[in-house]
């Protein structure tokens, strides 16, 4: 595509598009003056104009805002390889995001300042849907996934609780859900991936293929690679699923069901909630079995044993597709109500269950509605047996929860939002102390020294990785690693 053609697609989006780089006056130009770099050839487009920019500057938290000076929407994996080297040869830095003030990031992760942020939404193509798994763009998110598998009875293993987030931004992170007990998180039901590395070279990597980089990218925080496609494994699964939910007021009793669940593998879905209780708080059980039509679960046998109130369960039958995307109409009502835009400062700990009790009783005992803001408190556990990514640090223990205080800042003011980020920047450090990991999607501000505890024993490892797949430093700048 020329330049010529650049321009008046540009003109006809009202959007302004970059042809040249001026290295001397680090900004970008929408012609080719003198002194300037041109651009190499796209088959997508270089956005710099404000509209674009700032969009670029938002992200799920609405707390950080770094404004890049350009979006690239890519018009196909070749674009992202030529901008990546050419960010690397005029020292900028580039990033990968799940579209343009979508980005679920909730603390700046995928925001560039003064350089390159690349809208993965524009690459969403589900490739191929084979038996045993499906061949998609990173930009695909977990939702047109699945409309594209169950028709013929299949899904991703494991999926996160809300499903409009991008294949390649729950890579980067890990991807859990209440299937992880089994299955362990998204990354380890990847299969294969093609990756442009640091460097500018596109890769493609798994176990028995390039198993370092593969090893690298998951759950790497984009510091390696930007992941334009993956292989995502699939199973069968039932058309229907029942979920059941019940209430505990015992903390104790609460987490050793949830651990005997995981343990038993009664369910094929365990996750489970603190919910606020007359100034106090109690815990709700929220476990799924599937099933097909004829073939109904066994609810005695199910719930045998279990220490919940009497009177609290409740039982519901869905379709597996509305199980799975059970948030949808809560999400749609928060945003008719406007507080899915105010800012959302969360934490989200992994925590050795031999700590996990008074951990989370501590951490509960200083916790307040107001704190909360009616965001969720996600309290379940995974078996550290099904984690086999590298670079998914968590607590060494055999049993791990996961305790996730997804708070939303109401009143969104400033000042509410800074005392929040300090309440989760002083439990972050009794984690650490109680030897937890948080899981690094959230909004905790980590200096270097906190990384390196964080990836601790596999610091050096994740710094040689650095060296190998992007020595010049130009991925990803807003995780704040190196
Ligand atoms: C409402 C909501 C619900 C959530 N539920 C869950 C859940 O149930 N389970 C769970 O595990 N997580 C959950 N998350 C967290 C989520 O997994 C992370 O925010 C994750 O980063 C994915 O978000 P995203 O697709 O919007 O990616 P982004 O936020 O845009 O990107 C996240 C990071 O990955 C990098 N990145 C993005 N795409 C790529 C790519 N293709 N290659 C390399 N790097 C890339 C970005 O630069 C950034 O650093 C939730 C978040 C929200 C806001």
């Amino acid at each position: 595509m020329t330049s010529r053609t650049l321009s008046r697609r540009a003109m006809l989006q009202g959007a302004l598009v970059a042809v040249a780089f001026n290295p001397v006056s680090q900004s970008w130009a929408s012609t080719l003056e003198p002194g300037a770099v041109p651009l190499p050839p796209l088959d997508g487009e270089l956005r710099m104009d404000a509209a674009s920019r700032t969009s670029a500057s938002e992200d799920f938290g609405h707390i950080i805002h770094r404004t890049p000076w350009a979006v690239l929407v890519p018009g196909s994996v070749d674009d992202i390889v030529r901008m990546v080297r050419f960010a690397g040869r005029q020292n900028l830095k580039i990033a990968a995001a799940r579209g343009l003030g979508e980005s679920h990031s909730t603390f700046g992760q995928s925001q560039v300042q003064a350089g390159i942020v690349i809208d993965m939404s524009a690459l969403s193509t589900i490739h191929e849907v084979r038996e045993d798994s499906a061949w998609v763009d990173a930009g695909v998110r977990w939702h047109e996934l699945l409309a594209a598998t169950l028709p013929s009875g299949k899904s991703p293993p494991v999926l996160t609780d809300y499903i409009e987030l991008s294949i390649g931004g729950t890579l980067s992170a890990g991807g859990i859900g209440g299937q992880a007990f089994r299955w362990g998180l998204q990354v380890d039901n990847v299969l294969e991936m093609d990756v442009v590395t640091g460097k500018g070279e596109l890769v493609r990597c798994s176990r028995s293929r390039e198993r370092p980089l593969f090893d690298a990218v998951r759950s790497g925080l984009g510091q390696f690679g930007i992941i334009v496609r993956a292989r995502v494994k699939l199973v069968p699964v039932p058309a229907s699923a029942r979920t059941y939910t019940a209430l505990y007021d015992d903390l104790h009793r609460f987490m050793e069901d949830q651990r005997r669940l995981i343990d038993e593998g009664r369910f094929d879905y365990v996750e489970g909630f603190a919910l606020p209780s007359n100034g106090s708080w109690s815990y709700q059980l929220e476990v799924v079995k599937y099933f097909n039509p004829g073939a109904e679960p066994d609810d005695a046998k199910l719930l045998a044993g279990l220490g919940f109130q009497p009177g609290t369960l409740q039982v519901k039958d869905s379709s597996y597709f509305d199980f799975v995307n059970r948030l949808a109409p809560l999400v749609e009502l928060l945003k008719q109500l406007g507080v899915w835009f105010f800012p959302h400062p969360w934490l989200d700990m992994f925590v050795p269950a031999r700590a996990a009790e008074a951990f989370v009783q501590e951490v509960l005992a200083q916790t307040t509605e107001a704190d909360m803001g009616q965001g969720p408190i996600l309290l379940y556990p995974i078996r550290s047996s099904e984690l086999t990514t590298p670079f998914l640090r968590t607590p060494n223990d055999r049993h791990v929860y996961l305790f996730s205080l997804l708070r939303t800042a109401i009143p969104p003011t400033p000042e509410n939002v800074a005392a929040l980020v300090q309440k989760n920047r002083a439990i972050f450090e009794r984690l650490t102390a109680i030897g937890g990991k948080i899981y690094p999607v959230d909004a905790v501000p980590m200096s270097p020294t906190d990384w390196r505890r964080h990836f601790h024993p596999f610091w050096e490892r994740f710094e040689q990785a650095k060296q190998r797949y992007d020595p010049n430093h130009v991925l990803t700048p807003g995780q704040g690693i190196f």
